[in-house]
């Protein structure tokens, strides 16, 4: 038998922002299929139109675009196998639940809410299944004439899944290995509503997978519960043979305690839960998101690589063409895995220290900008490659290297305190001289010409170099004392210490 191509797919639903689980799931996906050179496929499954959000499709869409994971086709890409939105699919649903009714496997049911409700009442821990249906208004106990009397009445109904109840469902799972369940804990699922001329999840979801040739189902450990149902579905339509693999990624769990990650724990500590900013069209609500917190892509990326798969050894910064190579489904945990946000905030703080200067400057320009500074390019960089090992966002470079543009205006006053002895303003009077006849400002010269100076007077070297640093930064904070002159200039190094003396004296 030839292998069969490799083809996958992320299917969220259109019902708010992407949540971090499920850009993880996404990222599984797409390592998994370009290992495999195969393809990935973008299908919005909305055919829930009561949990429709405008503009969820298109957040969806962005959020992939600024983590740098293409499909290779599916809304919005194109490809042979659509459309790729499940609403625009209806005729193809309506086809194959037919198939179902015909062979006996899916029955239309005409039970009311109210009806329901009420044989819920009266049966504890109804479900609607072989032991009860016989009991229900649905074409195994109505006349095919009923039947098709309350169709052309106009009456609403559902089409269900007849499970057979007593047999054993194995589903093979690449993550959890076999997990059997008995058929008779299952429900006849609605597959199709007539009220909005829609199937459901499970039936498109199904038809779907078939009809775009998917060869693996790698998702949520939210839809393990769904899975026996969908072999069935499988069987029923004879596709057994073609049936994906399934891989249900193991959940994430609060970064504390116990339990399910959710919104919540983000808000309370302080960390998104989505990739982008979203602003809720119905609430209004404003989250926040990896990317406006000031997350790089691939330190998202990496961070959530990690979330439930590991290389098989301690290695922790790959690149998403390492994770490619490294990805193995049969290395993802069964159990949940923690959200770790401070660790995220740890891969972040790597990012910046693994891409270029040039490249985080061009990130820390804007944020000059919003304090007034506009510098020239080379300086930026030069000030991020001395400080960029201080932070672990690109706007925290502001509050640890704004000295550099800005002159100091105050002088902290612990510092003054501690540091601004008697003979200070002397002695940095002094060195302004030395400094001003230093022709070869660099840090290497500058250095040694005042540490023989330094020498020469007996002064005490670390009375000098904090006062110095009190005048150019204006507290005790900063790189070595000779990368700030430098970076400062002869002259703009002089006019700090002049001032200085003149405010501190
Ligand atoms: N539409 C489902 C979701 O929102 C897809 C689940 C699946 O991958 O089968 O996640």
């Amino acid at each position: 038998m030839t292998e069969r191509r490799v083809r996958v797919r992320f299917a969220p639903s259109p019902t708010g922002a992407l949540h971090i689980g499920g850009v993880r799931t996404a990222l599984y996906n797409y390592l998994f299929a370009r290992q495999h050179g195969g393809d990935m496929i973008f299908r919005i499954e909305d055919t829930d139109s009561n949990r429709f959000v405008p503009g969820a499709e298109e957040y969806i869409l962005e959020s992939f675009k600024w983590l740098g994971i293409p499909f290779d086709e599916g809304v919005s890409f194109g490809g042979d196998h659509g459309p790729y939105r499940q609403s625009e699919r209806r005729e193809i649903y309506k086809k194959y639940v037919k198939v179902l009714l015909d062979a006996g496997k899916a029955y239309i049911a005409f039970d009311t809410p109210e009806e329901l409700d009420a044989k819920r009442a009266e049966i504890a821990n109804f479900q609607y299944d072989a032991s009860t249906r016989m009991q229900m208004r649905n074409s195994l106990t109505l006349s095919k004439e009923e039947v098709d009397a309350l169709i052309a009445e106009g009456k609403q109904y559902v089409v269900r899944f007849k499970i057979e109840p007593n047999e054993d469902v194995h589903v093979n799972d690449l993550i959890r290995g076999e997990v059997i369940i008995n058929s008779s804990i299952l429900d006849d699922k609605v597959l199709y509503k007539s009220a909005d001329e829609l199937p459901t999840y499970h039936l498109a979801n199904i038809v779907d997978d078939h009809l775009m040739e998917v060869s693996h189902v790698i998702r949520g450990e939210e839809w393990l519960p769904s899975a026996p149902l969908h072999v069935l579905l499988y069987r029923a339509f004879g596709w057994e043979d073609t049936m994906p693999a399934f891989a249900h990624l193991p959940l994430l769990l609060k970064p504390e305690g116990n339990g399910k990650l959710s919104k919540r724990d983000g808000d309370r500590l302080g960390f998104p839960v989505f990739p982008l900013e979203w602003h809720d069209p119905k609430t209004g609500e404003v989250s926040s998101g990896y990317r406006e917190s000031g997350y790089l892509p691939e330190a998202v990326i990496n961070f959530l690589a990690l979330l439930g798969w590991n290389p098989g050894n301690d290695q922790e910064l790959m690149s998403m063409e390492e994770l490619i190579k490294l990805f193995d489904l049969s290395h993802c945990s069964k159990s949940g895995a923690k959200f770790d946000f401070k660790k995220g905030i740890w891969f972040n703080h790597e990012y910046i220290l693994l891409k270029p200067d040039e490249e985080i400057a061009e990130l820390f320009v804007p944020v000059l900008k919003e304090h007034g500074v506009e510098a020239p390019f080379e300086k930026v960089v030069t000030v991020v490659g001395m400080m960029k090992n201080r932070v672990s966002f690109v706007r925290e470079l502001w509050e640890a290297s704004s000295f550099f543009f800005v002159a100091p205006t105050e002088y902290d006053e612990k510092t003054v305190k501690k540091r601004w002895k008697e003979d200070s303003a002397q002695c940095m009077t002094e060195l302004m001289e030395v400094l001003a006849g230093i022709e070869d400002f660099g840090i290497e010269n500058q250095e040694k010409i005042v540490m023989d100076w330094i020498a020469e007077k007996g002064y005490h070297t670390g009375n000098i170099m904090n006062a110095f640093r009190l005048t150019l930064v204006g507290e005790g904070k900063g790189p070595h004392m000779f990368d700030i002159s430098w970076v400062l200039g002869k002259e703009e190094t002089l006019a700090r210490m002049k001032r200085a003396i003149e405010v501190l004296s």
